[in-house]
C-alpha cells in the first residue's frame, strides 16, 4: 500500500484541507509547490498563517507546536516583541536607503563583541553567500586553489556544496555544477583527524577546510569537541586556514556561538539565521588580514587586486534592525541556555517514550537541537555510538523517507511539527506545555505508526 493511504494520512488530510487546496494552486506554480526543498511534504504541507513565541497556527486554524524554528533563525521564538519593535520602528523610517547607515555599524560591532573570529565583518544575504564568499577570500589570501570539506555537512546550495551533503558521496558534481568545481573540493570523511592529516601533508593545494562544528547538517552527524580542537591544530600546522559555518550554531550554541563553547577560534566564521532575528541576512567574520581583501585600502597598499562584492539587500536597514535587537538579548540574558536545557529535557524525554514502547530509535543531538534515527535495521544502537561516529553519515543519512514523512505526518496530526530530519533546533521560548504535548504527541504517533504497521510491533 502506497504510504499515503493509511488512516493517519486520512486524518491529516481532513484537518488540512484549506492547506490542500493551497498546495495544488502551488503545485501549477512552484516546482514541487514549495520553495525550499527541505518544506516538501507529502500529500502536501500545512500553509501557516501566523505564529507567536514557540507556536504557529496553519489556515485550517490547527495550532502546533513549532520544532521548524524559522530554519534555526528563531532563537527566541516567533515575534519577539522587542524584535518587532525595533523592525517597526525602523520600517516607519525606511527599508533601504542605497547608503550606509548606523545600524549596520552597530550590528557588525555586536557580531565583533560576540564572536572571537570575527575581527572584522561583511554582511551578505544568506548563509548561502556567506560561504560562498569565504571561499573566496581563502582562495585570495592563500593563493591555493582547493577547498577541503566534510562529507555530509552542509554548506548552503552554491556550486561548491552541492554534492555531498546528502547524495554524490564520491565528490562528484550533482547537475548543473561543473565537473572542475567539484574537483577543487576535497571531500574528507567527518570525524577522522588522520585522514585530514593524511591528505594535508600529501598537497600543498588547499586553502582552507571548512566545517560545521557541531557536526554535519546540525550535529545530524556529530562532531566532538576534541576533533575540533585537532582540526584547528591540523589547519594551522599545515597553514591551511579553517572556516567555522556557524551559521546554524552561530549565536545558539553560545552567544559566542560554538567556536566561544569549544574555546577554538577559527580563521574564518559564516554566519545567518540568528544573527539576522528572523529577517534575511548572512555575514563573514575572520581576521582581519584575511579580511582586508575586500578593503580598497589595504589591497591597494599591498599591490593586491581587491575582491569585489556587493548584494542589493546587504545590511538593509529592517534585518540590521532585528539582528541588533535579536543579539541584544543574546547577549544579556541566557537565551541560549534555556534553549540548550529545553533541548536537553526534550532529548530525554523522547528518549523515554521510546524506552517506554520499546522502539529501538535513538534521539541525540547536541546544545538546541535534537535527532530522531529511525534505525532501519532495529540494531542495537546507543547514542554513544552515534556520538563516537562508530555510525557514520551514510547510515545515520540513509533512513527511509517514507517513514520519516509518516512521522511527520503523525506529529502534525497531535499537534507538533518537527523538521525533515527528523528533529529540529529548539527555542528559549519552548515551555514546559509545549514539552508535555510534543512527548505526547510522540508517543501517540509512534503508537499508529505501529498500528499501521510501519515500526514492527
Ligand atoms: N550553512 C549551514 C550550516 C546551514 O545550516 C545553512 C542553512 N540551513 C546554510 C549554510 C545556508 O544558509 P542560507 O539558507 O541562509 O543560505
Amino acid at each position: 500500500m502506497s504510504p499515503f493511504q493509511s488512516p493517519l494520512v486520512d486524518a491529516y488530510r481532513r484537518r488540512t484541507q484549506k492547506s490542500a487546496r493551497l498546495a495544488e494552486q502551488a503545485a501549477r506554480v512552484l516546482p514541487s509547490g514549495v520553495t525550499h526543498d527541505s518544506r516538501y511534504l507529502q500529500p502536501h504541507g500545512i500553509y501557516v498563517d501566523r505564529a507567536a513565541g514557540s507556536r504557529k497556527w496553519d489556515v485550517d486554524g490547527n495550532e502546533y507546536v513549532d520544532y521548524a524554528g524559522g530554519h534555526g533563525a528563531l532563537l527566541l521564538g516567533h515575534n519577539h516583541p522587542r524584535v518587532i519593535e525595533a523592525v517597526q520602528k525602523q520600517l516607519a523610517k525606511g527599508t533601504h536607503f542605497g547608503a550606509c547607515h548606523e545600524l549596520e555599524v552597530r550590528w557588525a560591532q555586536w557580531v565583533q563583541r560576540l564572536v572571537p573570529s570575527a575581527e572584522r565583518v561583511r554582511f551578505t544575504s544568506s548563509g548561502t553567500e556567506a560561504t560562498l564568499l569565504a571561499l573566496r577570500l581563502a582562495r585570495a589570501f592563500t593563493g591555493k586553489p582547493k577547498i577541503v570539506r566534510f562529507t555530509g555537512h552542509f554548506h548552503g546550495w552554491h556550486d561548491h556544496m552541492a554534492f555531498g551533503v546528502s547524495s554524490h558521496f564520491d565528490g562528484t558534481a550533482t547537475p548543473g555544477v561543473l565537473d572542475e568545481i567539484a574537483q577543487g573540493v576535497l571531500l574528507v570523511d567527518p570525524g577522522n583527524l588522520t585522514t585530514l592529516r593524511d591528505l594535508l601533508a600529501g598537497r600543498d593545494d588547499v586553502a582552507a577546510v571548512i566545517v560545521e562544528p557541531t557536526g554535519g547538517s546540525w550535529g545530524q552527524t556529530p562532531l566532538s569537541k576534541e576533533f575540533i580542537a585537532g582540526l584547528a591544530e591540523v589547519t594551522s600546522a599545515r597553514r591551511v586556514l579553517l572556516i567555522f559555518d556557524e551559521v546554524i550554531s552561530g549565536f545558539r550554541c553560545s552567544p559566542g556561538g560554538a567556536q566561544t563553547a569549544y574555546g577554538v577560534t577559527p580563521d574564518m566564521t559564516t554566519l545567518a539565521k540568528i544573527l539576522a532575528g528572523g529577517f534575511p541576512g548572512g555575514a563573514l567574520g575572520g581576521r582581519k588580514e584575511i579580511m582586508d581583501a575586500l578593503d580598497h585600502a589595504a589591497s591597494a597598499a599591498a599591490g593586491r587586486e581587491k575582491i569585489s562584492h556587493h548584494g542589493t539587500f546587504n545590511a538593509n536597514p529592517i534585518s540590521a534592525a532585528a539582528g541588533i535587537a535579536t543579539l541584544q538579548i543574546v547577549a544579556e540574558t541566557d537565551a541560549c541556555q534555556r534553549a540548550n536545557d529545553y533541548a536537553a529535557r526534550l532529548r530525554e524525554g523522547l528518549a523515554g517514550v521510546l524506552r517506554d514502547e520499546r522502539i529501538p530509535w535513538v534521539v541525540y543531538g547536541s546544545f538546541s537541537g535534537f535527532h530522531i534515527y529511525t534505525n532501519p535495521e532495529g540494531r542495537a544502537v546507543s547514542v554513544a555510538d552515534i556520538e563516537s561516529g562508530k555510525l557514520d553519515y551514510r547510515a545515520l543519512k540513509a533512513v527511509s523517507r517514507d517513514l520519516i514523512t509518516k512521522l511527520r505526518l503523525g506529529m502534525l496530526v497531535n499537534g507538533v511539527e518537527i523538521f525533515s530530519w527528523p528533529g529540529g533546533p529548539t527555542s528559549a521560548v519552548h515551555t514546559d506545555d509545549d514539552l508535555a504535548l510534543t512527548l505526547e504527541a510522540f508517543r501517540r504517533t509512534l503508537r499508529t505508526l505501529r498500528e499501521e504497521g510501519d515500526i514492527p510491533v
